[in-house]
């Protein structure tokens, strides 16, 4: 097990039998006879590559010493049994969220592995329900950045199938470019400028600024961007950061200072504290750390506690969830921002395919271009300034170069992944 990082993991469904035992070997059997009714195409093989992308730049997230080692991700590689291939990534951030590469890395082995070899690859939301029974959910989706990994690779996998990109598979348009936001997060204000100055320089003319917990300097924060871009979308997320009063007190003077939206001023658990704030008016509030399935969103939605979402697949369980959470905002008019997980390529790729088949007007917080130097894919994706050109091909659109794949795992530290 120590060494897992330095090989792939492969499973095909004899070695799976031969492996696994009790409940799990029961439920594999059931959901190959339900693949076998359905579909002649089933999941032969998965294999994971655990990998730490290389980064430039500060962000409080990658700070430490696991961060600084690398963005963090486990890519997955799901091979039908026709030979067709789909890849996912989930993209998990220690300092973010609880789940972190070796917990990542060790779900998808020994767990949702074993539930998925055999399925239907095309029955993404059966699949989802498969990886329940192994990892039950605790207050929401269980593991869903992991989990999205799963849903992305199925994405891809599927579209390869049917030969259409994500937008093809819903039935929908898709934009044929989305503007990116740069992200300015600063330890301390005389680094704003020079902050600025490199994402105008790289093209970007939108922000997006980490503010918490002290409301002196996150008011002087935002008055420093917004005299910077005066006619830019000015997006404040403080990531859970304060506590209520303090919320209370800091929302007007982002107002005041010029910001559009706060997002998450409070963990998500402090349900009372966001009925303040959406009581209060004065920004719109939205959540995202706490939004993880779409049943969450609509029970906050009622509660009182948001005027919307941060979007990001990859907090959400993938695109099967995070699709139906716009469908509800749109539905309710709710306000919704495309935001990511600095997410690496694969990810990106799927990120920017749902954010333009339901048309995303505003910037998106996708700032993996901002903080990532590499990438495994055979074409990189196409970002020009602050312009990302969405991928068409089918699946996810972009092709993985799996000998970078190795590659970068192998320069991702080895068997020092798991600390
Ligand atoms: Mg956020």
């Amino acid at each position: 097990m120590a060494d897992y990082p330095t090989s792939t993991f492969r499973w095909n469904r004899r070695e799976f039998t031969a492996l696994a035992g009790g409940t799990v070997a029961a439920f594999y059997y059931h959901g190959l006879s339900l693949a076998e009714e359905s579909t002649k195409v089933k999941i032969d093989r998965i294999e994971l590559f655990p990998c730490r992308y290389p980064m430039a730049g500060y962000f409080k997230f990658f700070a430490g010493p696991h961060g600084a080692l690398g963005r963090a991700a486990v890519i997955i590689k799901i091979t039908a049994d026709n030979g067709l291939v789909g890849w996912g990534q989930s993209v998990p951030i220690a300092k973010w969220s609880y789940e972190t590469l070796e917990t990542a890395t060790v779900a998808l082995r020994e767990y949702y592995v074993p539930a998925l070899i055999g399925r239907d690859p095309t029955d993404i939301e059966g699949a989802l329900m498969a990886l329940d029974q192994v990892i039950a959910p605790g207050f929401s989706t269980g593991m869903p950045i992991t989990r999205a990994g799963v849903d992305l690779a199925l994405h891809d996998l599927t579209g390869k199938l049917r030969k259409q990109s994500l937008a093809g598979l819903w039935g929908l348009p898709s934009a044929e470019t989305l503007t990116l936001s740069w992200t300015v997060n600063v330890q301390q204000l005389a680094d704003v400028d020079a902050l600025i100055a490199a994402g105008r320089e790289r093209g970007y003319r939108n922000f997006n600024i980490k503010v918490s917990p002290d409301p002196e300097f996150d008011a002087e924060l935002a008055k420093r961007v917004r005299a910077a871009a005066p006619d830019s979308f000015l997006w404040a997320d403080a990531n859970g950061g304060y506590d209520v009063d303090t919320a209370m007190e800091v929302a007007p003077r982002l107002a005041d200072a010029g910001v559009d939206v706060l997002e998450a001023p409070l963990r998500p658990n402090q349900l009372q504290g966001y009925q303040r704030l959406k009581k209060q008016g004065a920004l719109p509030i939205l959540m995202d750390e706490g939004v993880v399935s779409a049943t969450d969103l609509m029970e906050f939605h009622r509660a009182g506690m948001l005027d919307g979402v941060a979007m990001k697949p990859a907090r959400c369980g993938g695109l099967l969830s995070n699709k139906r959470q716009i469908q509800y905002c749109r539905q309710h008019g709710l306000m919704w921002l495309g935001s990511g997980l600095t997410d690496p390529d694969i990810s990106l790729a799927a990120t920017l395919g749902l954010y333009a088949a339901f048309d995303l007007k505003t910037p998106a917080a996708l700032n993996g271009p901002q903080f990532l130097t590499a990438d495994v894919l055979q074409t990189p994706l196409r970002i020009e300034g602050d312009l990302a050109y969405v991928p068409t091909a089918p699946g996810l659109g972009v092709e993985v170069d799996e000998a970078k794949v190795v590659e970068l795992m192998k320069q991702s530290g080895g068997d020092k992944l798991l600390g």
